[in-house]
């Protein structure tokens, strides 16, 4: 009698189905709990989305749910939230809960300490805050003032202070009873910011959340921010997903980071991700950068955001100069210029730090045979083995796969093969030959491997035990380095001209990032950027300072040719062990979807520029309009019709909403 009044539950899991599942459970039972249930031959854990009187499934066939795992119901806009998220991103609704769920509760386990540590008593020291320059207490005003949704793009040159813009309109929410929340793109940036907030904030209670942050110490930071008890969450992207029933400010820094977009599994946009919550939530936005991207900016022009700008160095007196040096008639050396050796040594004899940039790690990106033309291939990607000299590896920078350096050609068996082009560690052995006085560093993926590797570099870097640094854009990101004044960028030409229209986009930030390291104490900064094209725009916007005039010229060039952000795009991808199979089922999915209509443009199949990886072939199809809620309608039905679509066993496919890569 009472099982038959009991409400059915529906239960989101993480497979791969657009769909939700039926359990019997008891009455005490509300949405957004979490319940460990029978699935298959094993058991699940899910969150009970809704309630309903009935299930399509007979009632006698129907499973009653094992456990009700002793954690508080998640609240109705964390469920929205994730629904929302499933929706736009055309993702399983268990999928994305599974991934905004912290890796305990994922599992079903609670932590074991689950109260946090209780602040102590004692009255702390009151924080050092800086005088604010007008511009910065302008900006702190406007954020702070609506109580409601007002989304703002803090656009400010490296040096102005951003961060301390943050800090103030978060302590303002905290002073009224408020929680805050603040994404960051990487992890290595995590630890400096975290000791700037805690020392700002001592009384504060901070979850921290990104991959680096062990499972228990991320459960219980979820769990901390859920109860309320969490004033500042502090994380990368998957932070965006905590629950914060006090939330009153969103903060993006470096919005424009690419890193922001998860690139596997649930391609979810956590800057996106986060305005649409702040707009749920009615709370304000900060998204901060000095390169904003160009989608930000456009609405930041057109009004949908609110505009704040900071023209000036808090830190400094001038931002660097910077220059180009015309290397089309000059025979280079080791890839350096005699301009930019000129300088490096000329702040080697100051004692002064110099900062050689080049966006390619390993010795040479291929070994090559110039006797029968073989290349280092890799076997399981459409993409070269690149040379790592350091450690005597080939490497597949794609897919890991690993090789010993041959002695000879494979194919030929000519001794005589070399590696071609110029990587971090080539530049760095060059380097040092060429001033073997100088302590030179290497800053990149390799040999910042590990969080304490990292450290340590830039310790080195810090102390003045290093005179010049060779690294990759790692070394762009958020770091102080007050004897560094000359910064010298090579190889950066390839990317003007790349298929990708994002590229240019790309490299300003970059180049601009760089740039910022160099002149943030006293000493004054100089940019040397080595290229053949002296007189391209994007040059001449950097030489300039000038993002706005970079980020017109890029608007109206993406304008007229109806790149985004004047469209809106979505991928279908297909990748399976025959090429043809992945075409095949593209190409049936666009017929599908020519016959729904819809005011979308739907491209052909395409090989991905990146065709194999992995031993799978790959090809993609681009769905294109220039409105988002009707490629939104168009993609609702397309995908749901693709999973009852017949295809090969090996074959995987994806949808990207708003992809960011090609
Ligand atoms: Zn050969
Ligand atoms: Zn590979």
């Amino acid at each position: 009698m009472s099982q038959a009044l009991d409400p059915v539950l529906q239960v989101a899991l993480d497979v791969p189905l657009p769909r939700l599942f039926d359990y019997r459970g008891g009455a005490e039972i509300v949405p957004g709990s979490l319940v460990r249930v029978p699935f298959g031959k094993g058991v699940k854990t899910g969150v009970v989305v809704a309630l309903a009187t009935g299930s399509d499934q007979p009632a006698d066939k129907l499973k009653a749910i094992e456990a009700v795992l002793a954690v508080p119901p998640l609240p109705a806009d964390w469920l929205e939230l994730c629904q929302f998220v499933s929706r736009y991103y055309q993702h399983p609704l268990g999928g994305v809960m599974s991934l905004a769920l912290p890796p305990l509760l994922r599992q079903g386990k609670l932590p074991r300490r689950l109260k946090a540590k209780p602040t102590d008593g004692e009255p702390q020291a009151a924080p050092v805050q800086p005088d604010l320059l007008d511009e910065q207490a302008a900006a702190v005003a406007a954020i702070t003032s609506p109580r409601d949704f007002a989304p703002f793009l803090l656009h400010g040159i490296t040096g102005s202070g951003k961060t301390e813009v943050y800090l103030r309109a978060i302590a303002t929410v905290l002073e009224r009873g408020g929680q805050a929340m603040m994404l960051v793109p990487e992890i290595a940036l995590t630890p400096q910011l975290e000791g700037r907030v805690a020392a700002r904030f001592p009384q504060a209670r901070i979850a921290i959340a990104h991959s680096g942050v062990a499972d228990a110490g991320r459960t219980r930071g979820f769990l901390d921010a859920h109860a309320g008890h969490a004033d500042i969450v502090l994380g990368t992207r998957l932070a965006v997903f905590m629950p914060l029933p006090r939330l009153r400010l969103i903060v993006i820094d470096e919005e424009h980071d690419g890193s922001f977009k998860q690139q596997e599994g649930l391609r979810y946009s956590a800057r996106d991700v986060a305005v649409f919550r702040a707009k749920q939530r009615n709370v304000p936005i900060v998204l901060g950068s000095a390169t904003p991207s160009l989608e930000t900016f456009h609405h930041a022009t057109s009004g949908r955001y609110r505009l704040l700008e900071l023209t000036r160095r808090a830190v400094a007196e001038a931002p660097p100069t910077v220059r180009v040096v015309d290397t089309r008639r000059e025979k280079l050396q080791d890839g350096m210029s005699a301009a930019l050796l000129a300088a490096v040594s000329e702040r080697l004899q100051r004692g002064e730090q110099s900062l050689i940039f080049l966006n390619r790690r390993g010795y040479a990106p291929v070994l090559a045979c110039p006797a029968c033309g073989w290349i280092s291939g890799c076997r399981r990607c459409a993409a070269n083995l690149v040379v790592h000299l350091a450690d005597q590896r080939l490497r597949c920078h794609h897919c890991g796969l690993e090789a010993g350096i041959p002695r000879a050609c494979p194919d030929c068996g000519n001794a005589d093969i070399h590696p071609f082009g110029r990587g971090t560690q080539r530049l760095e052995a060059a380097i040092g030959e060429r001033f073997p006085e100088a302590r030179v560093l290497r800053i990149d993926r390799d040999s910042a491997s590990t969080p304490a590797k990292w450290g340590a570099l830039l310790d080195a870097i810090h102390d003045g035990s290093a005179d010049i640094l060779v690294g990759t854009q790692m070394l762009a990101k958020g770091h102080d380095f007050p004897k560094l004044t000359l910064v010298g960028v090579v190889g950066a030409d390839a990317a003007l001209f790349a298929a990708d229209f994002r590229a240019p986009e790309r490299l300003f930030a970059q180049l601009m990032q760089v740039g910022g390291r160099s002149g943030r104490a006293a000493l004054a900064g100089e940019v040397l950027i080595q290229t053949e094209y002296p007189s391209h725009p994007l040059y001449q916007a950097l030489i300039a300072h000038d993002y706005a005039a970079f980020a017109a010229a890029q608007l109206a060039e993406r304008e007229q040719a109806g790149f985004p952000p004047y469209v809106f795009q979505a991928l279908l991808r297909a990748e399976a062990k025959q090429l043809d199979d992945a075409l095949a089922f593209l190409a049936a999915a666009r017929e599908s979807a020519l016959a729904l209509g819809g005011s979308v443009t739907l491209y052909d199949p395409v090989p991905m520029r990146l065709f194999r990886k992995m031993t799978l072939e790959r090809a993609q199809l681009l769905v294109e309009s220039a409105s988002r809620p009707a490629l939104q309608a168009f993609l609702a039905s397309w995908v749901a019709g693709l999973y009852n679509r017949k295809a090969p066993r090996d074959l995987r496919w994806h949808v990207d909403v708003d992809p960011l890569e090609f």
